[in-house]
Order: C-alpha cells, then sequence, then structure tokens
C-alpha cells in the first residue's frame, strides 16, 4: 500500500483468507465539515417530527434492517473474520436497539418540579448532531448503541466506522435510506481515526462524541472535546475477571468462549481466570480440554468455533505480549494466509506481569490462583480496568458481597453474560466513561433545560 493510498482511501481485507474484499474512498477534514453540515440540516426537520413519526420511522429501520439480516451477516463475516452465526446475531442486535429506541421517542418526558409562585418543568431537548467513532471488534453492534438512541432522542448522527470494517456500517446508512429517514439524518463516512475521527472530535457543530475503542486514542478523543467543553461518552478496554469460588459449578464456570469468543477481540472478555486454590489444578485440566477442543478455522463454516484475528498488525500485537514458549495451555489454529492465533491460556504469569493486568485483546487469558474472598476481591481490582466479569459460587452472601466490592460496571454472578441492549453498560476506571444502552439512553442524547412560569403575573 503506498502512502497515498493510505491517505485516501481503505483497503478492506478478509482476514481469513487476506484476500481484498473491497476498497472504500477514505473521509477528508472537508468530508467531515459537509457531513456534519446536511446533518444540522436533517436535525432540524427530524426534531420538528411529531414523535410518533420519529417512532414509526425507526421502527421501519428496524424492518428492513431484519429483511437484510443475512446480507449484513455475510458481509461481516467478509470484512471481520467473524462466525456466521455472531454475526447474524450482531444485526439482529441492530434491529432490537432501533425497536427498543423507537419504543423511547414518545416517553422521553421530562418532570414537573414543585416550586412557589409557579410552575417548574424540564425539557430534554435533543443535542443536535451526534458524532459516533465505532472500533473493528463488534462494528453494527457497537456503531448501533450510539445511533439508535441519539436517533430516538432527536439528533442526527454521523457515524465513523473503524478503518478495518466500514462495509456493514455503510450499507446500514443505505438501508435507513430505504426506511424512509431523511437525507443526511444518519450518515456513514469512513475514514483514518486521525483525520476523519479527529476532524469529528473537533468539529464545533459536532455536539456530543460517542467513542468505543482503546483506552489510549480514547484519552485523545477526551482531551479533544475538552477543548470545546464537549460531552463525550468512552467506552474503553477491559480486562475482566471469571472468578471461581471452590464450590461452584466448575463445569459451566470455566467456559472456554468466556475470553475466546469473537477470537478474544471482546472488550467484555473474561481474561483473567481467577481461580480459589483447591481447585486450581481441576480447572486447570478442564481448561486444557477445553481449549484444544476448540475448532478454528474458515468463520463462514457453521461448524467452526473460533475465526481469524482482523488485521495482521493485531496478530503481531497479540505475538508480542504472548511469546510462543511462554507457559501455557495451547489449542491449534491454521497456518497460511489469515491472521490465526491458537487459543491459550497463560499459566506461568505473575499478577503484576503485562500478559495479567493489560489488555491483549486476542484469545488469550492468563490462569491465577487466589486464597481466600479478599484474595479474590484484591486480584480483580488489581488492573487500570474495569468493565466486566463473572464470579461463580453457590454463597448467596458471597456472591453479593464480592459483586459490590468488585470495581466494574457489569458483572454477572453464575453467568458469563454482560451485554443487553436494555440494561446499562460502561465502564469504571479507565475502561470508560457515561454508560450506554439501557431505560436511559435516550437521556444521555438530550440536554435538560429547566423552565419556570411564574403564576403571579407579570410585575405592576
Ligand atoms: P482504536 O482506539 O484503535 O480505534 C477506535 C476508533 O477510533 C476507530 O474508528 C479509529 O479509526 C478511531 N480513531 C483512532 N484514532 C483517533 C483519533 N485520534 N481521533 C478520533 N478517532 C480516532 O480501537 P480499536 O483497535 O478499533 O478497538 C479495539 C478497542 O476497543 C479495545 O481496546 C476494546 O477493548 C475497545 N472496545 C471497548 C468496548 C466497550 O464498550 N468498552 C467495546 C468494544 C471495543
Amino acid at each position: 500500500m503506498s502512502p497515498s493510498s493510505y491517505e485516501h482511501e481503505l483497503i478492506v481485507l478478509n482476514p481469513a483468507t487476506e484476500e481484498v474484499v473491497a476498497t472504500v474512498p477514505a473521509a477528508t477534514a472537508a468530508d467531515v465539515d459537509a457531513a456534519v453540515a446536511r446533518a444540522a440540516k436533517a436535525q432540524a426537520k427530524w426534531a420538528a417530527l411529531a414523535p410518533a413519526d420519529r417512532a414509526r420511522l425507526l421502527r421501519r429501520f428496524a424492518d428492513v434492517v431484519d429483511q437484510h439480516v443475512e446480507e449484513l451477516a455475510r458481509l461481516e463475516v467478509r470484512e471481520a473474520g467473524h462466525l456466521l452465526g455472531n454475526a447474524r446475531w450482531e444485526a439482529g442486535n441492530v434491529r432490537d436497539l432501533l425497536a427498543y429506541a423507537a419504543g423511547g421517542v414518545e416517553r422521553l418526558s421530562g418532570r414537573q418540579i414543585p416550586v412557589p409562585g409557579g410552575l417548574d418543568v424540564t425539557i430534554l431537548e435533543p443535542l443536535g448532531v451526534v458524532g459516533v467513532i465505532a472500533p473493528w471488534n463488534f462494528p453494527m453492534p457497537i456503531a448501533a448503541w450510539g445511533t439508535a438512541p441519539a436517533l430516538a432522542a432527536g439528533n442526527a448522527v454521523v457515524l465513523k466506522p473503524a478503518e478495518t470494517t466500514p462495509l456493514t456500517a455503510l450499507r446500514l446508512a443505505e438501508l435507513a435510506l430505504e426506511a424512509g429517514l431523511p437525507d443526511g439524518l444518519f450518515q456513514v463516512l469512513p475514514g483514518h481515526g486521525p483525520v476523519a475521527g479527529t476532524a469529528l472530535v473537533e468539529h464545533p457543530g459536532v455536539a456530543k462524541i460517542v467513542f468505543t475503542g482503546s483506552t489510549g486514542t480514547g484519552r485523545a478523543v477526551m482531551e479533544g472535546c475538552a477543548r470545546q467543553v464537549k460531552p463525550v461518552t468512552l467506552e474503553l478496554g477491559g480486562k475482566s475477571p471469571n472468578i471461581v469460588f471452590a464450590d461452584a459449578d466448575l463445569r459451566t464456570a470455566v467456559d472456554p468462549f468466556s475470553f475466546l469468543d469473537n477470537s478474544g477481540q471482546d472488550c467484555c472478555a473474561r481474561t483473567r481466570i481467577l481461580v480459589q486454590e483447591p481447585v486450581y489444578d481441576e480447572v486447570r485440566e478442564l481448561l486444557a480440554d477445553a481449549v484444544n477442543a476448540v475448532v478454528v478455522g474458515d468463520p463462514a463454516d457453521e461448524k467452526t468455533q473460533m475465526g481469524p484475528l482482523i488485521s495482521r498488525r493485531q496478530l503481531e500485537r497479540v505475538r508480542a505480549l504472548v511469546p510462543a514458549d511462554a507457559p501455557g495451555l495451547r489449542g491449534s489454529a491454521p497456518d497460511g494466509p489469515g491472521f490465526w492465533f491458537a487459543p491459550t491460556v497463560l499459566t506461568g504469569e505473575a499478577p503484576d506481569s503485562e500478559a495479567a493486568r493489560e489488555e491483549i485483546f486476542g484469545p488469550v487469558a492468563v490462569l491465577l490462583p487466589f486464597t481466600d474472598e479478599e484474595d479474590a476481591i484484591r486480584l480483580a481490582n488489581d488492573t487500570p480496568y474495569g468493565l466486566s466479569g463473572s464470579l461463580w459460587t453457590r454463597d448467596l452472601g458471597r456472591a453479593l458481597r464480592v459483586s459490590r466490592a468488585v470495581k466494574a460496571g457489569n458483572l454477572s454472578v453464575n453467568s458469563h453474560s454482560s451485554v443487553r441492549y436494555w440494561t446499562p453498560f460502561g465502564g469504571y476506571k479507565q475502561s470508560g466513561l457515561g454508560r450506554e444502552l439501557g431505560p436511559d439512553a435516550l437521556t444521555a442524547f438530550t440536554e435538560t433545560k429547566n423552565v419556570f412560569i411564574s403564576t403571579e403575573g407579570p410585575a405592576q
């Protein structure tokens, strides 16, 4: 790739074959200017529509996405290497998010607050144009996490997908037009982060940024927003624990897909397996068998359980953090073209090593023993992150104590689930700022205006 092609286009590769899937023009700062101007015009008209009409159009958008789930899923398999079954779920998640957000349009109400001498009401007003910057690991759902509630609250959205995965986002923008959303209301601008992403962050016409990506980039985005005192939501990295107490149902607790799903490129991956000492050896054996049995290969084959990493860059990053001779349990992965890394559980890491504390974002977990509840909580909190986590025990009191003590935004007890579009999601510490999804999702895309109306009449 020549430097000029780097600047002007994005080359989308199939991560399982390294074949070129598409070449897409990369947006410039001038393209961002034009998109924001169009979005502002569309937003004024959109916000003036009756709530029922906005809700109906969003439901229609959901229906059109539903009619294209298979097409979107197959596109995601090609551009991101996702398993076909997962990609179908992801497209369905966009549909469900749109339908859920549509249900909020007519329920987005302010409050009436008792005051002397008049009536006090709050009005929730849309922000205007919202910039959504998405990562490559879940291109469709994460784009929709910001877009659906922002539109429902009366805003326009300019979405910048990640460099490696612009195709499903572009298709969603076409489907929005097909569903009848006003032209310019939801625009997708593929581009390079430091060019199009920065332009969106710095644009005075963009009222809020919703950023999902790495903690390092999130910090830079927050600095850019700070210069204009622009609100920002950050969904960043994770290094989430899976805390297994000795009384747990070990066969359910030790699920390798809690860290291998999406080839480990999941901000909620349970990559720190913390195991109480009496069952450590048993868990180690269970994991060795489980990791060995994982079928890694062509993501379009329905029998495959794990696909490739997204890119050569990501593969090299994972290799640098996980040397081939590091002690551990390993499965297998294909050779040849494609960005493959075998499922791995590192068994010789110290709790303060880089691999045990930093996000690797590949199919790699570390196995660490703990002594008692206090030790488990200390280890669980011993990272800069605080996004998710699981804990496994049959003791209800302990489950509640540990849930309260672990500093993370999304915990599961006796389960590995973490993200539902109707429950709030977000991180503590360096995993982020603000919450997305859930019943309050629309409110995050509004300003609260307080209006006091005097009942005393004009002053004489
Ligand atoms: P990244 O930070 O490299 O990129 C994310 C997005 O930011 C991309 O669209 C990129 O083009 C853009 N960008 C890059 N530089 C920019 C800049 N200077 N200004 C504005 N935008 C810029 O992240 P990634 O590698 O695409 O994604 C992986 C990361 O995302 C992981 O750390 C993962 O944990 C995190 N993630 C977090 C969540 C969550 O909800 N907390 C969800 C998914 C992924």
